[in-house]
């Protein structure tokens, strides 16, 4: 089965407005199974809204339409249904009485314009809006449901549930499981290759995302039941998890600091950090971990190399002789924070985040990293790309994965 949906309002072509809806709905339709197959933003235009149901209608087996179902001017979704349809408004009396009913059991006067939200083509029904005034309303469309609810989530959900969910139930018996595999240190073409063959399983969908920790594989598995859907997506996940032993770090909505924290707690050890490109981004991205504090003793914001120096206890000689952006200058960055803070472990970050103070030998994105634990001081040179942002947004993940194939490797004996 197919879905489309379609998030009407003009304020939601606006920059920096989401469309919220849309996303709750496909998350719920492609959990039912249905594809999701296309998306529209519309804005309070009748004549544009009408010809997107209409595309809608004749693409999918299912339309839902979110928002413009209220009294005012500018809510025209009811108006397009019925173009869409091709047949008239009619306002249905026994609606207007249930909408003054709610009104006066609020103590709220009761305007002649709100007697708009009672207007229907004739043969569409009404969807009951527990929590607010604006009815939803579901008619038929070439053969395709189209279903429209308000735009507030709290009405729009519970509104879902009741009436879209048993159509699809009816309708689609299949289950839908996703699940996101997150591996670090991997390039997207080689996790490409490695997992190419897997790309023809049946009933599996295959994505390889490049997100900003990493590469994301989603598996989307499809079966009659939710058990069989289910087989699918594990028999692909444990196939894939053999191929990326140490790259595979978590799942789903597990962050790479969540899962360093995880090992860290379970290690019963605690960390600190020395940093200069990153100033503080990786002790945020630790401690935005709830319960950081039983890993993280915290850390130090050596931005100029005297704070290098006197802070972290960095030898003079070593900063002079080597430059800031140097291997043992990340050593003694590592081992100084280690020592200053009293933690478990050390991890020291410098480089050049640019977009100045490159050279010929150090160019932009050359950063070092250590990590000390008091009997093995390890460093790692690397070349990140990317502008600013996005090179100390890579050196924190790369730091912290260090941390976490640390502790891999130790859990795993060697
Ligand atoms: P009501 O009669 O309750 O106002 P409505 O159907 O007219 O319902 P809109 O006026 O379009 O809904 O939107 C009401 C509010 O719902 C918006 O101000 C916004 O906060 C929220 N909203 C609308 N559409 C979306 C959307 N696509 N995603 C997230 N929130 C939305």
């Amino acid at each position: 089965l197919k879905a489309e949906i379609i998030a009407v309002g003009s304020e939601l072509l606006r920059p920096g407005r989401r469309d919220t809806n849309g996303d709750w709905l496909t998350e719920r339709l492609q959990r039912h199974g249905l594809e999701v197959t296309g998306r529209a933003l519309v804005g309070d235009d009748v004549a544009r809204l009408e010809t997107a149901i209409r595309r809608a209608a004749a693409a999918a087996d299912l339309v839902l339409l979110t928002g413009g179902l209220g009294p005012t001017e500018d809510d025209r979704t009811r108006d397009a249904v019925a173009a869409a349809v091709g047949a008239p408004l009619v306002r249905d009396p026994a609606m207007v009485e249930h909408i003054r009913g709610l009104f006066e059991s609020r103590g709220l006067p009761f305007r002649s314009h709100q007697a708009k939200q009672a207007e229907k083509p004739e043969a569409a029904r009404w969807i009951d809006n527990a929590l607010g005034s604006a009815p939803g309303m579901l008619c038929t469309i070439d053969d395709a449901l189209v279903v429209a609810l308000p735009g507030v989530p709290a009405e729009m959900q519970p509104m879902f549930e009741t009436v879209v969910v048993p159509w699809i139930r009816t309708r689609a018996p299949s289950a839908l499981v996703r699940r996101s595999l997150k591996l670090a240190g991997r390039m997207e073409s080689t996790v490409d290759r490695a997992i190419r063959d897997l790309y023809d399983t049946p009933e599996l969908e295959l994505t390889i995302l490049a997100g900003g920790e990493g590469i994301e594989i989603q598996l989307l598995a499809r079966g009659a039941t939710d058990e069989e859907a289910r087989r699918t997506a594990a028999a692909v996940e444990r196939e894939i998890r053999d191929r990326f032993p140490e790259d595979l770090y978590g799942v789903d909505d597990e962050t790479l600091a969540e899962v360093v924290g995880r090992e860290l707690r379970r290690a019963g050890r605690t960390l600190s950090v020395a940093e200069s490109c990153t100033a503080g981004l990786l002790g945020g991205a630790v401690t935005a971990v709830p319960g950081s504090s039983g890993w993280f003793r915290g850390g130090l914001l050596v931005y100029h190399d005297d704070l290098k120096r006197t802070l972290a206890g960095v030898p003079a000689e070593t900063l002079a002789s080597h430059g800031a952006v140097s291997e043992p200058v990340a050593r003694a960055l590592a081992e100084g924070v280690r020592e200053r803070c009293g933690a478990d472990m050390g991890l020291g970050i410098t480089g050049i985040a640019g977009p100045g103070g490159g050279s010929a030998e150090k160019p932009v994105g050359t950063v070092h990293v250590a990590l000390a634990d008091g009997s093995l001081t390890e460093h790692w040179g690397v070349r990140l790309v990317g502008d600013r942002a996005l090179i100390r947004r890579r050196a924190v993940v790369f730091a912290l994965d260090r941390v976490r194939r640390r502790l891999r490797a130790e859990r795993n004996g060697s």
